[in-house]
């Protein structure tokens, strides 16, 4: 029986109930797989070989990276999950403007904490990561489509294509040519480009396409109104730790 382990570093469980909530596609796999750790989801965990282990949050403790490195050595297969753990999330969109010691005295009142805090990291900062499912939160169906692969010793892969490529397959109607702020052109697609659908504007959660060329992105949004400083931190948002300028002919994160 494959062994599979879910666990949460810092981050919301957002990715965590996302999983939770491929309810068919999970009560079919539950006939192949074992889950031997998911705390969010069950009482009786191991902390056993696993054959394979999602990892969602940002590494922010010395409490999440014990626990990372810990499961990493008796990991077969680490898959990150969301953008907390592939990039560092939302919670590392001001790493390069900020002293964590002022704010962890914000927050706590004291920076002598029991146990130490570090600036929100993605997960490949500490452990070897093998694949890498993005978004806030994850796709549900990359998630069963990685699982299958994996069941079935295939590698997965997810062609790293913009979010304007299945805006279009939507026959959407351009946001930016609107005036509304859309990261769809510098962002790895997967989504089925949802908030466009909707009216919202790509914000960027997937992190960086293949080759997303930032410099133009930034003078695009610049001439819809917003100055180069809210272009840079509206393209930071998601990207956290990984994050600067590229031009179009350097290869994305
Ligand atoms: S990626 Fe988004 S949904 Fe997933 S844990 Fe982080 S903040 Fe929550
Ligand atoms: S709305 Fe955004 S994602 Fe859609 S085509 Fe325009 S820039 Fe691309
Ligand atoms: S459209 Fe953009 S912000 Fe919305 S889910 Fe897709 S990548 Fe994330």
């Amino acid at each position: 029986m494959v062994k599979i382990g879910v666990i949460g570093l810092t981050g919301c469980s957002g990715c965590q109930c996302e999983i939770l909530n491929c309810q068919d596609a999970l009560l079919k796999l539950l006939s192949k797989v074992e889950i031997s750790l998911f705390p969010l989801a069950k009482d009786d965990n191991l902390e056993d070989e696993l054959d394979l282990l999602f990892v969602e949050g940002s590494v922010s403790t010395s409490l999440d990276r014990d626990w990372l490195l810990r499961l990493r050595e008796r990991t077969k297969v680490l898959v990150a999950v969301g953008s907390c753990a592939c990039y560092g999330g939302v919670q590392a969109q001001r790493n390069d403007e900020v002293q964590i010691e002022e704010m962890v005295k914000e927050v706590y009142g004291s920076w002598k904490l029991p146990f130490e805090v570090f600036k929100p990291s993605p997960v490949s900062e500490f452990v070897k990561v093998d694949y890498f499912l993005p978004g806030c939160p994850l796709d549900k169906k990359q998630f069963v489509y990685t699982v299958s692969f994996l069941l079935n010793g295939v590698k997965p892969f997810f062609p790293k294509i913009p979010v304007c490529h299945e805006c279009k397959l939507s026959e959407n109607e351009c946001l930016l040519l609107k005036g509304i702020p859309c990261q769809g052109p510098v962002t790895y697609a997967g989504c089925g480009a949802p908030c466009t659908s909707k009216g919202v504007g790509c914000q960027g959660c997937r992190g960086d396409c293949d080759f997303p060329n930032h410099e133009e992105i930034i003078s695009i949004l610049t001439k819809k109104g917003l100055s180069y400083e809210d272009a840079l931190k509206f393209l930071k948002v998601f990207r956290g730790n990984t994050f600067r300028v590229r031009r179009v002919d350097e290869k994305g994160a």
